[in-house]
């Protein structure tokens, strides 16, 4: 099907195409029994130059876009959930808010890091600050020279393996007032103040570490804020706007899976038989095919243009309500699609020696992490109304307090 892909695009995921099914297809298995971080694979990909794609030439990357990032992403995902998502938050993410706001110096640092193979980790979710993310407790204090961060933050992805963490904290100045909500960056070094203080024992993603993370006294230089020029106060909605590229790469990841699990069970119904004729013959699985098909494709054609649009004002991102509309459609799609590719296998989708179980407990998450998908019908209800949508029971007003609750 022609979708509107230039020869260089069709090229790059044609080589990603080769090296996922090379390269990735192999280990993935195992990457999920064991639960470990697959460092071959990320010297792989950095020297097949899939990682730090989409960083500016001057800074060692390729200058793509976040499309051809896409494209890759798409093709590691049929393979391996877990590379797809080192691909997404090498090119897109914190990697991407750092390249929109960040100074020379700290443009620099993070494109080395990912350039070198580090997957820098985004902390925001806090056990009582999760789809409220302005519930957060976690303080930057300022000191001079230096931040002073406290908290603990949890469902951190790469937490013990990321070096460069975008860490989101509450702002106080030298006199205690309250700033509003800042990102910082942090490298984690031994005996620094950033601590992982639990790995989390997740249903899929089994070989990405998703953990907590504990701040104590963790010291940032302030050259380190990354502050968009709207400053502190302002700057946190342009900082999670910087999402946006990450929600269409989660969006991306969970369609690939399908892409994978429907290619499998294709395959499967012209072999396998049953009543003497494959079962590709029966029209209750060509139905299903069919309904699969289609969701994929929509799910595909959304997320391609999210990737392709640009938000309001000149922004770096993409577009927030297609980013938005594509993450939820084809987050639940790819459920819905790997669930009936399971199907199509009988028991032997339900064994462990084939990869659609581990497909249908990967593709799970993706209605969850980096936005559920009921916030993000509440973000795409607000833009459609064009209003904003406050949700505290007395509006913008702040949480009461526990006493004033009670009485
Ligand atoms: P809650 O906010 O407690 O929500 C519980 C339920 O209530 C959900 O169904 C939610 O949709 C619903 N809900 C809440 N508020 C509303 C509302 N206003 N309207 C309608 N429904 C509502 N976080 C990071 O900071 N960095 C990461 O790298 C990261 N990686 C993750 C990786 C994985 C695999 C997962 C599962 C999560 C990750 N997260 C990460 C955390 C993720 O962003 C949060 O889980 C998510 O924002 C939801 O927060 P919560 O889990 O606390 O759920």
């Amino acid at each position: 099907m022609d979708i509107g892909l230039s020869n260089d695009e069709i090229g790059l995921q044609r080589r990603a195409r080769d090296f996922s099914q090379g390269v990735v297809r192999p280990r993935a298995a195992a990457i999920d029994r064991d639960a470990e971080y697959p460092w071959d694979i990320v010297k792989a990909l950095g020297e097949a130059g899939f990682l730090g794609m989409t960083l500016p030439k001057a800074l060692g990357g390729q200058d793509l876009s976040f499309l051809d990032a896409v494209l890759v992403i798409e093709e590691m995902a049929k393979s391996c959930t877990v590379t797809a998502r080192i691909v997404v938050e090498t090119n897109m993410g914190a990697v991407s808010t750092v390249m929109a706001y960040g100074t020379e110096a700290q443009k620099k640092l993070a494109a080395k890091l990912v350039l070198e193979g580090d997957k820098p980790a985004i902390c925001i979710t806090e056990p009582d600050a999760g789809s409220d993310t302005t519930a957060m407790t976690t303080r930057a204090d300022r000191r001079g020279d230096t931040y002073v961060i406290n908290g603990k933050k949890h469902w951190i992805t790469g937490a013990g393996v990321s070096r460069l963490h975008l860490i989101f904290a509450r702002v106080f100045d030298e006199r205690g007032e309250d700033l509003g909500i800042g990102g910082f960056l942090a490298l984690r070094e031994v005996g620094k103040g950033l601590t992982v203080t639990k790995r989390e024992q997740t249903m899929g993603l089994r070989g990405m570490p998703e953990g907590e993370l504990t701040f104590e006294n963790l010291e940032v230089p302030a050259a380190m804020a990354l502050l968009p020029p709207s400053g502190f106060r302002r700057g946190f909605a342009d900082l999670m706007n910087a999402y946006n590229s990450q929600r269409v790469g989660a969006g991306t990841v969970a369609m690939g899976i399908a892409a994978g699990a429907l290619e499998h069970a294709l395959e499967w119904a012209k072999t396998r038989e049953q009543f003497g004729r494959p079962i590709g013959e029966f029209q209750g699985l060509q139905w299903m095919l069919a309904d699969m098909q289609t969701q994929l494709t929509a799910s595909r054609l959304m997320l391609y243009a999210a990737a392709r649009s640009r938000g309001p004002d000149g922004s770096a991102f993409p577009d927030p309500m297609l980013a938005a509309q594509a993450k939820v459609f084809a987050s639940e799609a790819a459920i819905k699609i790997v669930n009936d590719a399971l199907q199509f296998f009988g028991a032997r989708g339900y064994s462990r020696e084939l990869p659609l179980e581990r497909m249908a407990r990967d593709v799970r998450m993706f209605t969850i992490g980096g936005g559920t998908a009921q916030v993000l019908r509440t973000l795409v209800a607000s833009k459609m109304l064009g209003w904003k949508l406050p949700q505290t029971r007395d509006g913008y007003a702040p949480k009461p307090s526990m006493r004033d609750a009670a009485e």
